[in-house]
């Protein structure tokens, strides 16, 4: 056989990621919502998306329970051990209840999550500054006989699972950030959350699980990485929100951040919908259960 030099064999490689990354849709497949219009998926409070950008899988979030998601990841045709990375947004029951599942069919995925002190995602104290010590008291009265590890590992509700815990804002792959921010709102007070943002070539593509910590917070720190963002896709928290504030928002998103397109779900909240249709019009995409959101356009 004729040796094939480094020289073509790099650019056999880099042709055939050409190859896949331009036969894979640009496209977030919406797995888990309350709303939809597509009989074969099950509806449920909660949030999931599988969203797929240059040639990388990312699933974001899991819903609300591991059955609801297994029937609906099955009925997309969805295959979970195909996955890049996963993303939790955060620590709430209606985004990790399908976690159990994921898990069983994949146990050994990389899994973004918040970094929350003892949370339930895991966490590492150093054992220097988590507790004050008193040398004079007895061995058996002290932790650990006053030897305590260096690091005490605080237990993950998930035990083995592959987390990788997130505290402040970082590119994950090239042009994929995660934006991390806590809620200073009473009734999620220091709830951390993760948002994904990806760059592309006409802007920046943001995707959002309950914007507990405010949507403008998470849009400002997107418009950081990428002053145009084409598209806001997940919930927006306004389920509860007064109708001058839900005003306010779709105003402040069309206006002041001039995002392009809104495809919003989950805790948007009903009137909020209505407010974004009126504002964006045809720059509004529906995102129920099972809806397929185009990048591409
Ligand atoms: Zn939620
Ligand atoms: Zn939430």
């Amino acid at each position: 056989m004729r040796h094939i030099s480094l020289r073509s064999l790099t650019i056999i490689v880099l042709l055939l990621a050409h190859i896949s990354v331009a036969g894979t849709p640009n496209r977030v497949t919406i797995l888990y919502d309350s709303f939809g219009k597509n009989p074969s998926m099950t509806m449920d409070w909660g949030f999931a998306a599988l969203v797929e950008y240059g040639g990388k899988r990312i699933l974001f979030d899991t819903g609300n329970n591991a059955k609801s998601f297994e029937h609906n990841v099955k009925a997309a045709a969805v295959d979970l051990q195909k996955l890049d990375f996963v993303v939790m947004s955060h620590r709430h029951g209606d985004h990790m209840g399908g976690l159990a599942y994921l898990l069983k069919v994949n146990p050994t995925v990389k899994i973004y999550a918040p970094k929350e002190r003892s949370g339930v995602y895991g966490d590492d104290q150093p054992s220097s500054t988590w507790y004050r010590k008193d040398p004079s008291l007895p061995a058996e009265q002290r932790y650990y006989s006053g030897a305590p590890p260096e690091i005490i590992h605080m237990g993950e509700a998930w035990p083995g699972a592959n987390f990788q815990l997130i505290d402040k804002q970082t590119e994950i792959a090239p042009g994929m950030f995660l934006i991390a921010l806590v809620s200073d709102l009473p009734g999620t007070l220091e709830v951390h959350e993760l948002s994904l943002a990806i760059r592309t070539p006409d802007g920046l593509v943001l995707v959002v699980g309950c914007s507990h910590p405010g949507v403008e917070q998470i849009m400002q720190e997107a418009s950081a990485i990428e002053p145009h963002i084409k598209i806001l896709i997940g919930g927006l928290h306004q389920i509860q929100a007064a109708d001058s504030e839900v005003e306010r928002i779709a105003a402040a998103l069309h206006d002041q951040y001039q995002l392009d397109r809104i495809a919003p779900g989950h805790c948007t909240g009903e009137p909020e919908f209505a407010a974004l249709k009126k504002t964006f019009g045809d720059h509004y995409l529906y995102a129920g259960v099972g809806s397929v959101v185009d990048l591409a356009k």
